[in-house]
């Protein structure tokens, strides 16, 4: 599955981005507050008689000190721990009032960048839709992200990112969205939208984000390694040994998959459904034998097989034909005689029982594909295909695309390659994606298998909006 096709190249300026920069000071509820009171001073009094320095200490430092000093009468204890208490929850929980006004304030941002960008109505109100479903941060993080698109292309083609303009059509939803009920294409907007940031910012570009992406590298295929049955992890990352290759791909399936095993897809002879032979062989009907073979011949199978595999081919595709003749009659007569006593209905109703569980369970391992999709893709990218994830039904990019190769072909660097196809780019897509969307578990594995891109990317997320 190639994905996300990340098209931003190595020429292309990056624009310093106006939100982005100081850390905005943290007010502190409490320090200093009671240090004026009759009580603080007390506090503080004692703290500092008994040789401790209070220059800088806060209140809630002091009066710890205090209390392990014994300093306290019961019932001021009692009053301070219900008033820190108290403090305490303001600070967890702000006034619901306040905190549904600054949520509306993104909310409302939010349609007016996507109407003012190019979305229509509608594809405004699916999208609107979506973000009643995530977090208060979720928004604002959202509104900043939006705030740094040059432009929306919300039709054709599904999904990539060109500089700060994002490129994607919101019907073709994922089964991750399905599976967490989002109506328009969100996984990939919000991967987009980490792109375009990322192009502001220019975290893929930061010196000290791609060491942290290269020594993931290798956190990465020890701890997989390690998943995957060897317990001392991997000797060299730079030269991986077959058996180390092994333990890694199956330390992968081990983490991405969980306790999902890939869904087998029913078929209706499994459950006794005799077929109707006249639509199996409609493609035998008015064909003569001969015309018949040579449409059979018309396949991918046919053309790659070698002489002997051909002449089987021919052999089986004659049987086939003279089933028109003899079996063809036995075969017709099965399915009516099916028809006609239920055997039919029953087998089919219990093929489609089976078949919507087997719609349902698909969806649930697709999506917990498509989660993941963060450990698969930086596997992929940042070895450069040397684990060509894609191919094994993983979530993330193509082998091409991890080496860096634009379409047309130029080579314009490798895994880390800070202007192209980066290893580091696409985990911030994916870590910014799965902040937004909620994908708690897939965060906590993330940043077990690969801490120090992780935590890096957290700086980084923890700044936007700030
Ligand atoms: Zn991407």
């Amino acid at each position: 599955m190639q994905r996300f096709v990340n098209k931003k190249y190595s020429n292309m300026k990056a624009v310093p981005n106006k939100n982005f920069g100081t850390l905005k000071k943290k007010e502190n509820s409490s320090e200093g507050n009671s240090e004026g009171s009759g009580f603080g001073k007390l506090v503080f009094g004692t703290v500092a008689g008994n040789g401790y320095n209070t220059n800088g200490m806060s209140f809630e430092e002091a009066y710890r000190i205090f209390k392990e000093l014994g300093g306290t009468k019961n019932w001021k204890a009692k009053e301070i721990d219900k008033k820190s208490k108290e403090e305490q929850a303001k600070k967890d929980n702000p006034p619901a009032e306040k905190k549904e006004s600054k949520r509306e304030e993104h909310t409302k941002s939010i349609e007016k960048h996507l109407s003012g960008k190019g979305a229509t109505s509608e594809q405004t109100q699916a999208i609107m839709k979506a973000i009643g479903k995530i977090s208060d941060e979720a928004v604002s993080k959202l509104n900043a992200g939006f705030d740094n698109i040059g432009k929306f292309n919300l039709k054709g083609y599904s999904g990539y990112t060109r500089m700060d303009s994002i490129y994607i059509n919101l019907e073709s939803t994922r089964s991750l969205d399905k599976q967490r009920g989002y109506d328009c294409a969100f996984e990939t907007l919000t991967h987009e939208t980490g792109h375009a940031y990322d192009y502001r910012v220019g975290i893929s570009k930061d010196l000290s984000v791609i060491e942290s992406a290269r020594k993931s590298r290798d956190e990465l295929l020890n701890n997989l390694a390690k998943e995957g049955g060897l317990s001392n992890g991997i000797k060299n990352p730079d030269r991986i040994q077959r058996a180390e290759r092994e333990a890694i791909w199956e330390g992968l399936k081990k983490v991405i998959n969980g306790d999902l095993e890939e869904p087998q897809m029913p078929t209706r002879s499994q459950f006794g459904f005799v077929d109707d032979p006249y639509i199996n062989f409609s493609s035998v009907a008015n064909k003569t034998k001969e015309e018949y073979i040579k449409n059979q011949r018309n396949s991918w199978e046919y053309y790659y097989a070698n002489e002997e595999k051909r002449s089987q081919l021919d052999e089986k595709y004659a049987l086939r034909y003279d089933m028109t003749t003899t079996a063809y009659k036995e075969a017709k007569k099965k399915f009516e005689q099916a028809e006609q006593s239920g055997a039919n209905k029953i087998a089919l109703e219990k093929y489609l029982k089976a078949d919507e569980i087997y719609k349902k369970e698909y969806r649930e391992y697709n999506a917990q594909k498509s989660s993941r999709g963060i450990i698969s893709d930086f596997l992929g990218c940042s070895t450069e295909g040397k684990f060509d994830v894609v191919n094994r039904g993983y979530s993330g990019h193509s082998a091409g695309y991890t080496k860096g190769k634009s379409t047309y072909g130029l080579k314009f660097g490798g895994a880390f390659y800070p202007t192209g196809a980066s290893a580091q780019g696409e985990f911030w897509a994916e870590f910014y994606q799965s902040k937004l969307m909620g994908e708690t578990e897939t965060l906590e594995l993330t940043k077990r298998l690969m801490p120090s891109i992780y935590n890096k990317m957290e700086e980084y997320y923890n700044k936007i909006g700030e």
